[in-house]
């Protein structure tokens, strides 16, 4: 619930520091910022009395996906943090809903494509431009089947022009500041297109705003990417500023969306879409031989294993030996990284993934509606933050959920969490070592994982009954 008090509530941290008059100054501007904000972004379709007054769950919840899509904490508050996001510099093209509305995946029917720069910036010199752009267009020529030539006159696909408020679109930029540029999704006439705001100071370096990584980022709307919600994106919303622009690349995330629009570059069709070795090598990716090797997860899926370490998962099938790595990211794009906890539940064909307070279903790739839900909706007290680990046994339709030193049990037929928990592991899984990371089910055996540790764990015997090494399961 959301009305005039819990606004002023909210906001209190932010204007403390201001006299009265001062204090309902700057909440106001606060809430005007906020609103402008979500209607150009989250499609907020309301107007300032109802902002102001009305007490409205619709507001809080577009806060709260605005939070979500740009990686905040997902208070639905307008706290400090949230209010800086939304003074930062962005992209024009907003987050949620269409651009326009498009009836299908808008992308082009052709793989040779053609631009033209309509007029320049007196920021920089024409060659500078000329050169920025070029770049930005290999970007992703590299990685797609397409190709691109310029033209100096007519109608190309791709028009780039400078401009500055009011421009002939229905999106009028506004000023130095916040809306960069935006662009068309693919199509004919306006569609493609790119405007850069001119009232920004464009640079060929970081002391001002970046032309080539812009121009990269509005290319990827005008072959038809939205925006990602996947910090590392180069088509993540806010202006990033790289300081090492000569070594920029596009991210993992990046290019599984437009291969997934165009597929690979001719030249590498043969390998697979995300094969180990192109994994993006500004962050470090776990190998499954290393003695040190500890999992964040581990979870069953329709027969097979799937052990998942920061952005990226290995899946081991029965029929083959050899586990296959993958970004978690190419098969469940909204699923964060870093997990905390997973299992199926092979009754209802779905494995649960658990980060944080929330937790999610899937269903093979697809990611279930409604989720993510709070872990507090499975009965745990609101002093639980996370879960470490958590394993759903098959026979008995009892999961199992590890935090620290205790564990609860949740009964999967009644859907509650059981009575007389937590217990503490070491009294009822002896010779265990919490803290416990991810736990499997298999052969009869509970599998505990602690570290580069795992205890086979026989539940009649109750008993230890081996300690191998975490990464036994990979074929080390
Ligand atoms: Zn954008
Ligand atoms: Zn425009």
């Amino acid at each position: 619930m959301m009305h005039l008090a819990f606004l002023v509530l909210l906001c209190l941290p932010v204007c403390s520091a201001y006299p009265l008059s001062g204090a309902a100054k700057q909440e106001d501007s606060n809430r005007d910022l906020a609103q402008q904000y979500l209607e150009n972004y989250y499609n907020l379709k309301t107007d300032v009395k109802q902002f102001r007054r009305k007490e409205s769950n619709l507001i809080v919840k577009k806060i709260q996906q605005m939070q979500k899509f740009l990686g905040l904490a997902a208070t639905g508050k307008l706290d400090s943090d949230t209010l800086g996001v939304m003074r930062k510099p962005r992209c024009g093209v907003p987050d949620v809903g269409h651009f326009h509305t498009f009836p299908d995946i808008p992308k082009w029917r052709k793989t040779h494509l053609t631009y033209r720069i309509v007029n320049y910036t007196p920021d920089l010199p024409k060659d500078a431009v000329d050169s920025a752009i070029e770049k930005a267009v290999k970007v992703w020529e590299e990685v797609t089947p397409l190709t691109f030539s310029r033209l100096y006159e007519g109608e190309a696909d791709i028009m780039i022009s400078f401009a500055v408020k009011e421009h002939g679109d229905f999106y009028s930029f506004d000023g130095s500041g916040q809306s960069l540029a935006h662009a068309y999704p693919p199509g004919p006439g306006l569609y493609g297109d790119i405007h850069f705001d001119d009232d920004e100071n464009w640079t060929e370096d970081a002391s001002g705003t970046n032309l080539f990584l812009v121009a990269a980022h509005e290319l990827g709307h005008s072959l038809g990417l939205f925006h990602s919600a996947n910090t590392e994106a180069l088509m993540y919303p806010l202006y990033n500023s790289f300081t090492e622009l000569t070594r920029f690349r596009l991210s993992q995330d990046d290019v599984n969306g437009i291969q997934s629009l165009y597929g690979p570059p001719p030249a590498s069709t043969e390998e697979p879409l995300v094969p180990t070795k192109s994994v993006p090598s500004g962050s470090r990716t776990p190998a499954k031989c290393d003695p040190a090797l500890s999992f964040d997860a581990i979870s069953t899926l329709r027969g097979e294993y799937l052990f998942f370490k920061d952005r990226y998962f290995w899946r081991r099938s029965h029929w083959n030996s050899e586990p296959e790595f993958h970004l978690i990211s190419t098969f469940w794009p909204s699923l964060p990284s870093y997990l905390d906890a997973a299992y199926e539940v092979n009754s209802r064909d779905t494995v649960f993934i658990f980060k944080g307070n929330e937790f999610w279903a899937i269903r093979g790739n697809e990611v279930q509606a409604g989720y993510p839900r709070g872990i507090h909706t499975l009965g745990f007290p609101p002093t639980i933050r996370k879960i470490d680990a958590a394993v759903s046994d098959k026979e008995k339709k009892k999961t199992y959920f590890f935090v620290e030193d205790k564990y609860w049990r949740f009964d999967e037929n009644s859907q509650s969490m059981e009575q007389g928990f937590p217990r503490l592991i070491a009294d009822d899984f002896p010779g265990v070592e919490p803290k416990v990371d991810a736990v499997l089910q298999a052969f009869g055996f509970f599998y505990f994982f602690s570290g580069s540790s795992q205890f086979e764990f026989d539940p009649n015997a109750r008993m230890v009954t081996r300690i191998l090494k975490s990464n036994s399961w990979l074929h080390c």
